[in-house]
């Protein structure tokens, strides 16, 4: 009772004092009619999006300021995975300023903006068209688009999701030659899993992790066209299936691909470092999953005569370790052999590390190290196939899985 008087008294008070402030106010102008932008909104609200925000410059440019995923107990950060929808009047000119591309690796400040070299734009998020940047100087990223329509996808590289991944196993998991093991679970609780293509009888196995990095949708494409070509049931397939099984970990960091991260898992942890030592379970429980795979697998007889990491990056690199001693040549004889086959059956040209590259604590050097299995980092470039002459798209990375199915039989023989 007391206190709804109180309040009366307390409105009536500013009531009156408004009141006579406007009385003594000169007149107010009208508030300038807000312009809008050159975009309506930038939809990130769907599977692969990359957090964001964004303002317009004076000249209507859209900077878009990408979000940084960071290293635990590191300075290193990460940006650079982008997609998201711009809405916008059909025909409208559209300038996107990408900004936040101030990565930091291994300690190390460095641009990310040299490695964009061009966006690919969709009007469904199916059928994708490459873009070129621009960049006006060193560091800048700027490209400017025409609205088909009201919407427009734009992505750094074709995307490959989550439910991309799931629609592929879906479609093969009845095949007998197919099985679907689940060995673990990311740090969010998304099961991941070893997809085997060909039988556990074959002599030799060959491993394959893609999506290690968020961003890097390529590793996912070359697994679809290699699982895709073992399973034609025609001779080739035959052939290489005779000779070998494919173990596969597709999507090794489900939670920073579903998330729209760029690099590290969700403990802050980069699934292609610190296979030097045994994986935190808690932390890096991705890792520590294949790890325990593996060694059953070794426990088993099963050690994989090759394993592939698959990677994007601006330039595209078979990186090979070069381990110290005798058992450190023929490894690397090995893996020259392998690059050999590479060229003779895939688009592949791009050549391997130099002798001085070290690459510490990648899955390659870890894994020859740790377990004696012959592995590698192949990174794929994110702007151009080289080998195809032409701009780099999900086909050109689906072509090469195709190739891949005999690259491995000629080593396996
Ligand atoms: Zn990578």
């Amino acid at each position: 009772m007391l206190l709804t008087a109180l309040c009366a008294v307390v409105r009536d008070t500013v009531v009156v004092a408004a009141e006579e402030a406007a009385k003594a106010a000169p007149a107010v102008k009208p508030a300038p009619v807000v312009q809008p932008g050159a975009v309506d909104f930038i939809d990130t609200s769907f599977e692969n999006a990359s957090p964001l925000w964004y303002e317009f410059a004076a000249d209507g440019t859209v900077m878009v300021n990408l979000n940084y995923d960071h290293q635990r107990s590191s300075l290193n950060r990460a940006a650079g995975h982008f997609h998201f929808r711009l809405q916008a009047p059909k025909g409208r000119r559209v300038t996107l300023e990408f900004v936040n591309l101030k990565n930091v690796w291994n300690n190390t400040p460095g641009s990310v903006g040299k490695e964009i070299k061009q966006v690919v734009v969709s009007q469904d998020g199916r059928n994708w068209t490459p873009v070129p940047t621009e960049s006006p100087e060193d560091g800048r990223v700027r490209v400017t688009l025409e609205m088909p329509g009201e919407s427009l996808f734009v992505a750094r590289a074709e995307p490959y999701r989550l439910s991309d991944l799931n629609r592929l196993l879906e479609e093969i998991k009845s095949n007998p030659l197919v099985q679907v093991t689940p060995i673990g679970k990311t740090v969010q609780g998304r099961q991941i899993e070893i997809l085997r293509v060909g039988r556990d009888s074959a002599p030799k196995t060959i491993f394959i992790r893609a999506r290690a990095h968020p961003w890097e949708p390529a590793g996912n494409w070359v697994v679809e066209g290699l699982v895709r070509r073992l399973l034609k049931g025609d001779a080739l397939a035959e052939k290489c299936l005779a000779q070998y099984r494919v173990c596969i970990l597709p999507m090794a960091n489900k939670d920073g691909v579903e998330r729209g991260g760029t690099r590290f898992n969700l403990g802050g942890k980069d699934l292609n470092r610190e296979w030097d030592k045994p994986a935190d379970p808690q932390l890096a429980p991705e890792n520590a999953a294949l790890e325990r795979w593996l060694e059953a697998e070794i426990q088993a007889g099963r050690r994989p005569a090759l394993a592939l990491d698959l990677h994007n990056d601006g330039n595209g690199l078979l990186h090979l370790s070069r381990p110290e001693g005798p058992e450190g040549e023929k490894h690397l004889a090995r893996m020259l052999a392998f690059e050999k086959s590479l060229r003779a059956h895939t688009w592949f040209t791009e050549g391997s590390s130099k002798p001085s590259f070290r690459n510490p604590g990648s899955l390659g050097e870890g894994w020859f190290a740790r377990y004696g299995v012959d592995a590698a980092i192949l990174e794929f470039n994110c702007n151009y196939i080289a080998g195809l002459k032409e701009p780099a798209m999900g086909r050109g990375w689906l072509a090469f899985g195709g190739g891949l199915a005999e690259a491995f039989a000629a080593v396996t023989q």
